[in-house]
């Protein structure tokens, strides 16, 4: 509920997790009141331990498959793993997240007329036969496979948001996010950015899948925060969908050998089996965010890369300490 003193309180479902922890740091400085909601599934204390004795900032550990009564302006529903090793680990689970969880945030914004914003994301186009992809795109998913529970879970969440904007005249904005790193992703979680990196910093195999050739289009963390946070200040009512990513494309390939280079590592490329239902290549048509949003990220991949490195390189340095102590 909007304070006395003017200022809005937000909800960030997922808020202890890589990119919700970078929203709340960001909402926290624009002078907001924050409520972090998170399972703690693949999130940690960590990622908001600084945030923890802000006054502006509350964490509940709370389940969104649960109903959630709070009073809000805002909402930002990020709960759901996203790598696939950790959405694939409960995929019943995944499903109830996306949905049931969407069901809960969506009936708290009918009651409290709070905007929504949905982070979506670039799965929603499956293996896709359109490159680049844009929102008009219907997509290539499979409804039964191994990345379904993600996939599937996300389009009906999207669904729903749509249908209670049409039923019930909720301000909802979805993003279809497309690959993010930076700063804060999980060390373990598979993704091909973290495995790179701390295989490459601790002079391990690169393993790429397949013959690498598939390619990504990978956006910067503190970029794709202020497309968030853009999209949800626009005035106008526009529900979106907006793709939100970076459109550099590259191989996975020229990802190892761009991850062994900035890091100056000895790691020799290992080939692994590309997993069932790999998308073959995927890039942002961003037309529709430069137009609505005048946004376009801007920090280019071996900048980011260099960040994240350095983050990556502390982290291990730490637990490295921690061990021998
Ligand atoms: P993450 O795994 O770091 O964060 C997800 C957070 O949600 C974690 O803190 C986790 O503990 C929490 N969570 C999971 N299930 C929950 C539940 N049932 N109730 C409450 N909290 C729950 O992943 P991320 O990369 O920060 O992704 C955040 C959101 O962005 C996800 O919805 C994801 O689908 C979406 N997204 C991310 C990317 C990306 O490249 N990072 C791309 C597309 C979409
Ligand atoms: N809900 C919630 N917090 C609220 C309001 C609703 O978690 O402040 C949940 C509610 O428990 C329900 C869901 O959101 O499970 C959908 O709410 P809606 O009002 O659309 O449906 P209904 O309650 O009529 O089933
Ligand atoms: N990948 C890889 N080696 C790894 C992890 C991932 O070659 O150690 C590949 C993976 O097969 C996919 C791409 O990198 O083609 C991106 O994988 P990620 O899990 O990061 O994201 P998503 O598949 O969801 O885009």
């Amino acid at each position: 509920m909007r304070k006395y003193n003017g200022s809005s309180t937000v909800l960030v479902t997922g808020g202890a997790g890589f990119l919700g922890s970078h929203l709340c740091d960001r909402l926290v400085a624009q002078g907001h009141h924050v409520i972090c909601a998170d399972n703690f599934f693949t999130g940690t204390k960590d990622n908001i331990e600084h945030l923890l004795s802000h006054p502006r900032f509350e964490l509940l550990r709370h389940d969104v498959t649960v109903p959630l009564q709070v009073e809000v302006d805002e909402i930002y529903n990020l709960a759901c793993p996203a790598s696939p090793v950790h959405y694939q680990h409960d995929p019943v689970q995944t499903t109830k997240t996306s949905v049931i969880g969407a069901i809960n945030v969506l009936g708290l914004a009918k009651r409290t007329g709070a905007r929504i914003f949905q982070a979506s994301t670039s799965e929603v186009y499956g293996d896709p036969a359109y490159h680049p992809q844009p929102e008009g795109y219907w997509g290539n998913v499979n409804p039964i496979g191994p990345r379904s529970c993600y996939d599937e879970g996300k389009r009906c969440a999207e669904t729903l948001f749509f249908d209670y904007h049409r039923q019930y005249g909720v301000d909802i904005r979805i993003g279809r996010i497309f690959n993010t790193y930076g700063p804060r992703m999980h060390p373990n979680d598979g993704r091909v950015v973290s495995n790179f990196i701390v295989q490459a910093l601790k002079g391990q195999p690169i393993t790429v899948y397949g013959k690498g050739q598939q390619t990504r289009s990978f956006c910067y963390v503190d970029d794709l925060v202020d497309g968030f946070l853009r999209f949800m200040a626009l005035e106008d009512t526009y529900p979106g969908p907006i793709n939100l990513g970076n459109p550099g494309e590259f191989t996975i390939l020229s990802l190892a050998k761009q991850v062994i280079e900035l890091t100056g590592s000895k790691s020799r490329i290992v080939y692994a089996d590309l997993p069932v239902d790999d998308p073959a290549r995927r890039r942002p048509d961003i037309t529709l965010a430069q137009e609505k949003l005048n946004w376009e990220p801007k920090v280019q991949l071996a900048e980011g890369l260099k960040k994240t490195i350095t983050y990556f390189d502390k982290l291990l340095t730490r637990a490295a300490a921690t061990q021998d102590a």
